[in-house]
């Protein structure tokens, strides 16, 4: 399976090109469905995460309370380290996985912290959603409600800009020009990656 990579920061268009794609046809895997998915009830990871944490780590209902969690690893490196190295091969073999058996001709892997966690080898062709910081944070405030210190928070605990760019073999401009020159980036990209997918193909 040919593997597109999307990412981007926060704010930025992942989701929304994303689903552009799909109604092209493409398969969407998305690396933050999965990392929700591999955590619940009844999976080997989450018995090893209550069993290293204690149960105070489930909530009522015997799923993982996240607020429990970021708390615990926030102010202790070795949990948050612990943590990584149990979820991280997990999740990423969950990735491969999908996009193994997606059904169409290649396959959008959608990572938002793709560059931070050094995930680019997954994929043949890494797609970097490009607006500046200005456009992220305004977008994100409007989104989700939130301040803009909160934003410009998140932005600077991800990857900056460029180095985002420099991971990028391809990068799309999802600021300037109308939806539909956008759009009309979104379907030249298609057609290329439909060239390379069938050039791989055996
Ligand atoms: P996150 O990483 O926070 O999940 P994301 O990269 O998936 O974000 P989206 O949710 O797709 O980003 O987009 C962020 C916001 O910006 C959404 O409200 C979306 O509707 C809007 N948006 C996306 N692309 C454009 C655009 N080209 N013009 C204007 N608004 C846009």
């Amino acid at each position: 399976m040919y593997v597109v990579a999307i990412t981007g920061g926060i704010g930025s268009g992942k989701t929304t090109v994303a689903n552009q794609f799909a109604a092209l046809g493409i398969e969407v895997v998305d690396a933050d469905l999965i990392a929700r998915e591999v955590v619940e009830p009844g999976t080997p990871a989450l018995t090893a995460i209550a069993s290293h944490f204690g149960p105070g780590i489930l909530d009522e209902q015997g799923r993982l309370d996240r607020r429990a969690l970021r708390e615990r690893i926030f102010s202790d490196p070795a949990a948050k380290s612990w943590l990584n190295a149990l979820l991280h091969p997990i999740i990423r073999s969950e990735m491969l996985r999908q996009c193994a058996a997606a059904n169409s001709p290649y396959c959008l892997l959608v990572v938002p912290l793709l560059v931070e966690n050094r995930l680019t080898g997954l994929a043949d062709r890494v797609l970097v959603i490009d607006v500046d910081e200005a456009t992220q944070i305004e977008r994100t405030c409007r989104r989700d409600g939130v301040s803009r210190e909160q934003a410009q928070a998140i932005l600077a605990s991800q990857a900056s800009r460029s180095e985002r760019l420099a991971m990028a073999d391809d990068v799309l401009d999802n600021q300037s020009g109308t939806t539909e020159t956008i759009r009309e980036r979104i379907l030249a990209l298609h057609e290329t990656y439909l060239a390379f997918a069938s050039q791989q193909a055996p």
